[in-house]
């Protein structure tokens, strides 16, 4: 996520209003305080199964990778850049050294990486590599115009906008491509069947432009249908998040949340353009005529945004081409409006007095016009394997990964993404090492994972999981690592502690070590949980444990692409600081001991689990 601060608030306040509503987290019972917080402050030995493997990994060790994979040289490890490329070959270098086998490409005659090279074809088939390799399109320097033509009492008229300047684009397409369509109104665009509400009822949206009103009609009166209810206020009038609420929500993360788009998508629109409920256009135009407040403790960095898809892929929005989301002024809204002869106020007031929708397909037509540089740059998922102990069950793969890929650098400044995510990239090569060195291996193979374009929308995990090295109706489970280097502190502690702090549970809360509390997310209706907790018996972590129904990864990062295919995962993430996303989250603030502490935990709990 590469937004400057200023511009991130404002379309995030927007977007925040439109995808309405975090459902407030319910407060947590006694015993599932007690199910969730597994703190062991006296680890036991290791039994000497795990002995070998378990020693390999080491404070010293996770530093002196991390040094090296968050240094400037590596350049921030942009995905496509020659920084990745670098820090992908010394991933693989590592593997080599320790033993783990090439799990990436069949290279193909005439110039694979990091295998055969050019000429005849081998006697025996060639090798893997470590690199499975993908063409990724890059688009940058996106500018698009509006033209709007109305109709009105025969006279035909139109006016042009410019983004930035009259209105903002969101995420849009790939690439160059104009959009001319006919538009209709649908109100607030919602349909709540559990209050009798449906706004595009009898309305086919399929290649229309969509204008629609954020929110929902009614937030301060209390007799509107959607403060009827408390799940229905809490779904479309949420509370805005706060503090570290807010980080989490910018990854990803955060509770499930309707979202008014994407809804609106899959009726296939050929646009949507969404108009503030409540607001007027001065405050449009003070904040897009200011964009940014700096921040004097921190340093502006005007790095182009650069979006990115896999190319040819059809699957998500940017690569279907469709997805173009604008929000525009109330001055834009009144012109598509014309022919009705009433204003967006007008229509607002009316759907929130009569409670009944006002949706309309308008005599107007709004053509979007996108042009984008675009471009190929290589993406690169670095892959390893350790083939498992059992004649048959080796036949059957848990996959280790992390993103290794980054913010990259501009101008002076380097994103050198020390905790996010070379400490997770750094917890994967751990368990490579030590499930390597380890004499006993685990009955089903182990698969290791560092994936690009994670910062561009889980790209390489993604890519991994639809174009599998090893069949993934085979593989039986996923361990995520992103961001393990930063303890919690007082401050970041304060929101777990209260979370937790129910009552009956106030002395097991005073229990949690801040420097060792990590919150381990994992698949519920699996033997995941309890291994854990068996497995901390050794490692002596606070571990925070966080259930999800099968097919769901909240949190976004790449155990979302594995829980996306239906498969059970783990996912450790330590805390959140406000180093995330900038030029300071490097690796002199890092826990080396933090690291190997939560590698050796899920050294043990993976092992286990494909020992089963
Ligand atoms: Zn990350």
């Amino acid at each position: 996520m590469r937004k400057n601060i200023l511009i991130a608030l404002f379309v995030f306040g927007m977007i925040f209003s439109l995808q309405a509503q975090a459902p407030q987290q319910q407060q947590m019972k006694l015993e599932d305080v007690q199910k969730a917080l597994n703190l062991v402050d006296k680890p036991q030995p290791v039994p000497e199964k795990y002995k070998a493997g378990f020693d390999a990994i080491t404070a010293n060790d996770s530093l002196a990778m991390l040094t090296y994979i968050a240094s400037d040289s590596m350049e921030g490890r942009e995905t496509g850049t020659h920084g990745y490329a670098m820090a992908a070959e010394y991933a693989a270098s590592l593997l080599k050294m320790w033993g783990v086998k090439p799990a990436g490409d069949m290279p193909s005659f005439g110039g694979g990486r990091g295998g055969a090279r050019g000429g005849a074809p081998a006697a025996n088939p060639p090798a893997r590599t470590y690199f499975q390799e993908f063409g990724l399109k890059t688009v940058t320097d996106v500018q698009t115009s509006v033209t709007i033509e109305v109709n009105k009492s025969g006279a035909q008229k139109s006016r042009t906008f410019q983004g930035g300047v009259d209105f903002t684009a969101g995420m849009g397409g790939a690439g160059s491509e104009t959009i001319t369509a006919p538009v209709v109104f649908v109100g607030y665009g919602l349909t709540e069947p559990t209050i009798q509400w449906d706004e595009l009822k009898g309305l086919n949206l399929k290649g229309k432009i969509v204008l629609v009103l954020t929110e929902a009609p009614g937030r301060d009166d209390p007799k509107s249908p959607f403060n009827s209810k408390k799940e229905i206020k809490d779904k479309y009038f949420p509370a805005a998040p706060t503090g570290d609420q807010m980080m989490v929500a910018m990854r990803g993360g955060g509770p499930q949340r309707f979202n008014k788009i994407a809804e609106l998508q899959k009726l296939g629109p050929a646009a949507i353009i969404q108009v503030a409920n409540n607001g007027t256009d001065a405050a449009i135009f003070r904040q897009l005529s200011n964009p940014r407040r700096v921040n004097d403790e921190r340093p502006v960095v005007n790095k182009p945004r650069v979006r990115m898809s896999v190319a040819g892929d059809t699957q998500t929005p940017m690569g279907q081409g469709g997805g173009t989301t604008l929000t525009i002024t109330r001055e834009m809204a009144n012109l598509l409006l014309e022919s009705t002869g009433k204003t967006i106020n007008d229509l607002k007031k009316q759907i929130e007095t009569t409670t009944k929708p006002a949706s309309v397909p308008l005599d107007a037509h709004m053509t979007i016009a996108t042009t984008a540089k675009t471009a190929l740059v290589r993406g690169i998922n670095v892959l390893g394997i350790v083939e498992g102990s059992d004649p048959t069950l080796k036949n059957e793969y848990f996959v280790v990964g992390g993103h290794y890929d980054h913010l990259g650098k501009w101008e002076d400044y380097i994103y050198n993404g020390a905790d996010d995510n070379g400490s997770g990239s750094v917890g994967v090569l751990n368990i490579a090492e030590a499930i390597a060195a380890n004499p006993v291996k685990p009955k089903r193979s182990i698969i290791f994972g560092l994936w690009c374009g994670e910062e561009e929308g889980l790209l390489g995990s993604r890519y991994y999981v639809q174009n599998p090295t090893f069949p993934i109706d085979k593989t039986v489970g996923y361990l995520n690592f992103d961001m393990i280097s930063r303890p919690y502190d007082e401050t970041t502690i304060a929101r777990a502690r209260t979370r937790y702090n129910v009552p009956g549970a106030e002395e097991l809360v005073k229990k949690i070590r801040t420097p060792w509390f990590v919150t381990l997310s994992w698949t519920e209706g699996t033997t995941l949980a309890d291994i854990s907790r068996e497995m901390n018996k050794y490692v002596g972590l606070d571990l925070a444990l966080q259930g999800n129904a099968l097919g769901v990864g909240s949190g976004g990062s790449d155990h979302a692409s594995f829980a996306s295919v239906k498969k059970p995962f783990v996912y450790y993430m330590a805390a959140m600081t406000t180093d995330y996303h900038q030029t300071s989250d490097s690796v002199e603030k890092i826990s080396g001991e933090l690291i190997a502490k939560i590698s050796q935990h899920g050294y043990l709990t993976i092992f286990a689990f494909a020992d089963k």
